[in-house]
């Protein structure tokens, strides 16, 4: 098949235009909207188990929440302070799953907890806390938690305001990599079966018999094509109430996450910061540290919600109080990024206060809503989703397979972590180019690699890689340079 070109702008794939035409053509089982983390453990939950699965994602995968998180695999030692015992254990057994499944996507991440007295973490509350924490864990979290006097804690955070401080907790949670847990998931689903397409975005469906008949668009040509399931699962997260046909009713909340040069703070593990209940991390990530997060309720446009100075000023000022020499201030800022949590509704109190719960539900037949949740516990509601879904069918299921099935084999990830962004080489954009659906530069900037976050230089770096990628996609040199200009603009934004 050639390569199709798209007015001067895009030269659609063969790969992308087979995965169009097999929407439009073939009958699925079911099709999943939504290529964020919870669409994409859907679809390969549900291909593993050998339905015919169809995705659809209206801009690129994983280009919502699931790549503006905190990239921790944690239970949640807050949520236990807040009483959702469930929650923390469910949460910190998947921790553990995906430690399995994919090591290269999990690396233990010890996390020091300072107490002063009068704090509403006491010290006692605390200890207890943490060793609670490894039990629900199953007896075995990624490393053991222990009590720390203040000359160890000194010892290893220097720079540690002093007063009152009267020793820390260190316990142990996850350090993933967001979005490469959402790409290397769809990697597998499509490995399985699922006909996966990102930039085409569901619009209306109607019931016709047994069969749901789904309009959809194409982002990148306009064109408008019908897709049909027997089932439908929408998994769209924040967006997931606007979706004709949902009945889901969600409180949205914004969180904003900085990054500095870790020399500007160096951390030996991650930090957590209090501010009254509220609690935020300073988390190692290679040579850069990640500062976040804050929690506020959010009303403004889903896509591409920004960093504000307030947000920027909330963090610095939690930070500095913790760590007064460092000083930090807007121009240690390397990049931010602010996400939107989808929560199950809850129109009262702190929005911390909000369970992280997730729900799964039938708004009308053969249409599952499925909500809440978070990164660490994405393959339990994948599970959870797919066993209703044959439920539906009334169909004996097969065992679902991704708690013990790795990811992707040891020959794909090469046996090294991917927690870190990539070196920059032609032959990793050529890569990621042919193999992971790039369509625009951001989403190799960005989601496929990461550099716009945590290079310094990420100016630089897209100028450099710009004709890298025109080379592996066909592009002229007018779309070159449309596609430069259109992410730098994007960098301008604050994105
Ligand atoms: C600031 C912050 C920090 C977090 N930190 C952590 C953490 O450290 N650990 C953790 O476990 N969890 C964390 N979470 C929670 C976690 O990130 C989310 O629960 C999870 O990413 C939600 O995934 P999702 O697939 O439901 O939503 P999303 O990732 O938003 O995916 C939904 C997708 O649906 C697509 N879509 C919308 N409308 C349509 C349409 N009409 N047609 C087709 N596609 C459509 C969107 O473009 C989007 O890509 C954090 C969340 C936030 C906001």
């Amino acid at each position: 098949m050639e390569d199709r070109v798209v007015s001067n702008l895009m030269v659609v794939s063969p790969q992308r235009q087979q995965a169009v035409d097999r929407l439009e053509n073939d009958e699925f089982d079911l099709l999943v909207l939504g290529g964020g983390i919870v669409g994409a453990g859907v679809a390969r939950d549900a291909a593993l188990r050998g339905l015919r699965v169809g995705l659809i994602e209206q801009h690129d995968f994983a280009s919502g929440t699931s790549s503006r998180s905190s990239h921790l695999l944690h239970g949640g030692l807050r949520y236990l302070a807040q009483g959702f015992l469930r929650l923390v254990h469910e949460a910190s057994q998947e921790k553990r799953v995906l430690h399995r499944i994919a090591p290269h996507l999990a690396e233990p991440l010890a996390f020091i907890f300072p107490t002063r007295p009068g704090w509403q973490w006491a010290r006692w509350k605390l200890s207890v806390g943490v060793k609670l924490y490894d039990l629900l864990c199953g007896r075995r979290n990624l490393g053991k938690s222990s009590w720390m006097g203040r000359s160890k804690l000194f010892e290893m955070l220097p720079g540690l305001r002093r007063d009152g401080v009267t020793g820390a907790v260190r316990y142990y949670d996850g350090l993933t990599n967001d979005s490469r847990l959402v790409l290397d998931t769809l990697r597998s689903a499509d490995q399985a079966g699922a006909t996966l397409a990102n930039y085409v975005r569901f619009i209306d469906a109607r019931r016709e018999g047994s069969r749901w008949r789904c309009q959809a668009t194409c982002e990148i040509t306009g064109h408008d094509m019908t897709v049909s399931a027997a089932q439908v699962v929408n998994a769209t997260g924040p967006w997931s109430d606007k979706i004709p046909h949902s009945h889901t009713d969600l409180r949205l909340t914004k969180g904003v996450h900085l990054v500095i040069d870790r020399e500007r703070l160096p951390l030996p593990d991650a930090v957590v910061l209090t501010e009254g209940s509220r609690i935020l991390f300073a988390i190692p990530w290679g040579q850069r540290v990640i500062l976040g997060t804050t929690d506020t309720d959010y009303a403004g446009p889903l896509n591409a919600p920004t960093t504000d100075s307030n947000d920027v000023r909330y963090i610095l000022d939690i930070v500095n109080d913790a760590f007064p020499e460092a000083d930090l201030d807007e121009n240690d800022l390397i990049s931010t990024w602010a996400g939107l949590r989808p929560l199950v509704a809850d129109r009262n109190g702190n929005p911390s206060d909000i369970s992280r719960r997730h729900e799964i539900a039938m708004a009308e037949p053969g249409w599952w809503d499925v909500t809440g949740g978070k990164l660490t516990t994405y393959r339990l509601m994948a599970e959870q989703t797919v066993d209703r879904v044959f439920g539906f069918f009334g169909r004996t299921s097969p065992p679902c397979q991704t708690a013990r099935q790795t990811l992707l084999d040891s020959a794909q990830t090469n046996g090294y972590s991917a927690i870190l962004p990539p070196a920059v080489s032609e032959k990793t954009v050529e890569h990621y180019c042919r193999n992971e659906w790039v369509v625009h530069l951001d989403d190799l900037m960005v989601r496929r690699t990461y550099w716009h976050h945590y290079q310094p230089d990420r100016k630089d770096i897209c100028r450099q890689v710009a004709p890298w990628v025109a080379k592996a996609l066909g592009w002229d040199e007018a779309t070159m340079t449309t596609e430069l200009k259109n992410h730098l603009e994007s960098m301008a934004g604050g994105g």
